[in-house]
């Protein structure tokens, strides 16, 4: 294992020389662990480092935290913690445990355990193995389920007959880290899978867990490839029961890929999107909206997702009519365009070829959005009008003239603030 800790960024081997310092003075064993040795091996150049600790996690994270001046999240119902550090890199630690689920779909049950029974809970073969970062220990991989062998071959096993059964997200994991590697599922792992499909334990999962993985799924490089084997399989019944994916949606998703690219690269300092999203609600295009509206019902979504699914959702059709027209004015786009997220914009530019309407969203992007005015309250004050109705009025009529490109620059706003002011 050596060879691939030698060849880590500089930031991430200080983060090991500081587990191994912080794990000799505690006297708690400490294990690179997981999707990071896997990624490691691979040769995966951006991860998340994933560690276990054999004695107190989170004590160990608080230690490591302090070490490294890195913001801690300590998520105490699962006794894990994240350390967010520079770079956008996370480190996610953990105290070794076993798992057992009392009933099929149920949360597991967690007690403490040693590294044998934190391997022995885990998802497929490829995802248990470990590194013993202590000093002396030589960087050796620890793999108690030939994930080495499945990893070298392509090949996504799972460790036991029942782990679908156990929990069902796993058949969503299976295809995402199959897609993603180009990993073939293993014949016995992927009848047991089959099995599982068929026997609808997709739809005895908890809904916020069914969620966090459908996003994990969503938010891949090429989200397609998962989502057309879960509708081969059947397996989007779990979402709604008349849920498939097409060419259309095929192509629907290549076309958003495009339209978030050219925007993270035209508008960097915009808000980044949330790419999931997108393609969630292309999706869910082919259901009616009361469908889609039981799916996100269903899933528990957040309400600021909601928002933007639905806002997008209530005002496409009437967008569609108004921006495929020619002639619109700025302040209409504005109006219209708005009070939309930029994730509903982007599926606009998707899904419709209308050239005018193209045309209109381009400016909106390039020009109207985020227009702010020269003059403001402090003006007003000074003319005499306080903050109310009349205020805001006012403040949106300059808007719309500047808009409409009919005052340019803060001379000219102010003139018009002050007609519109002496105006009853
Ligand atoms: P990614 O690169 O997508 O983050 P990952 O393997 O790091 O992949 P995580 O979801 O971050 O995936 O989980 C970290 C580790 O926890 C996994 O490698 C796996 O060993 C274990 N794990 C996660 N989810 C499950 C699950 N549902 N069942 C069993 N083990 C799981």
């Amino acid at each position: 294992m050596k060879k691939y800790l030698d060849k880590l960024p500089l930031q991430l081997k200080r983060i090991i020389r500081q587990a191994q310092a912080a794990s000799v003075s505690l006297g708690m064993p400490a294990y690179l662990v997981g999707g990071s040795v896997r990624d490691l091996i691979l040769g995966v150049k951006h991860f998340d480092l994933d560690m276990t600790v054999e004695g107190d996690g989170l004590f160990f994270a608080r230690q490591m935290a302090k070490r490294l001046s890195a913001g801690l999240v300590i998520h105490e119902r699962f006794k894990t913690a994240t350390l967010m550090l520079p770079g956008d890199l996370k480190l996610d630690i953990a105290t070794t445990r076993r798992e057992s689920y009392p009933q099929p779909a149920a949360l597991p049950q967690v007690s403490p355990g040693g590294l044998p029974d934190d391997l022995a809970r885990r998802d497929f073969t490829i995802n248990t193995l470990a590194v013993n970062i202590n000093p002396g220990q030589d960087h050796q991989i620890i793999d108690l389920f030939g994930g080495q062998k499945d990893l070298a071959a392509g090949r996504i096993r799972i460790l036991h007959a029942l782990s679908f059964q156990d929990d069902p997200t796993r058949i969503l994991r299976a295809l995402r880290f199959s897609c993603r590697f180009g990993f073939r599922i293993e014949t016995a792992t992927l009848g047991l899978l089959k099995k599982a499909v068929k026997q609808g334990c997709l739809a005895c999962v908890n809904p916020h867990r069914l969620r966090d993985e459908l996003i994990l799924l969503l938010k891949e490089n090429e989200p397609f490839k998962p989502l057309r084997e879960l509708s081969r399989l059947g397996a989007l019944s779990c979402l709604h029961p008349k849920l498939k994916v097409s060419r259309g949606t095929q192509t629907l998703f290549r076309l958003a890929k495009q339209q978030l690219d050219w925007f993270a690269k035209n508008f960097p300092r915009r808000r980044a999107l949330d790419r999931w999203l997108v393609y969630f609600a292309l999706l869910l295009a082919p259901l009616s909206r009361a469908q889609i509206k039981r799916v996100i019902d269903r899933l528990s979504l957040r309400k600021g997702e909601v928002k933007r699914l639905l806002g997008y959702y209530r005002q496409r059709s009437k967008i569609i009519y108004v921006l495929s027209r020619k002639e619109v004015t700025a302040d209409k786009i504005f109006s219209l365009v708005e009070p939309l997220s930029y994730e509903a914009v982007i599926l606009l530019k998707t899904t419709v070829k209308n050239k005018y309407l193209q045309k209109h969203l381009l400016e909106f992007f390039a020009v109207y959005n985020g227009m702010r005015l020269c003059v403001g309250g402090h003006d007003l004050g000074c003319l005499g009008v306080l903050p109310g109705p009349r205020y805001q009025k006012i403040l949106a009529k300059v808007l719309k003239a500047k808009l409409n490109g009919q005052v340019n620059g803060r001379r000219a706003e102010l003139v018009l603030i002050k007609k519109l002011a002496a105006e009853k």
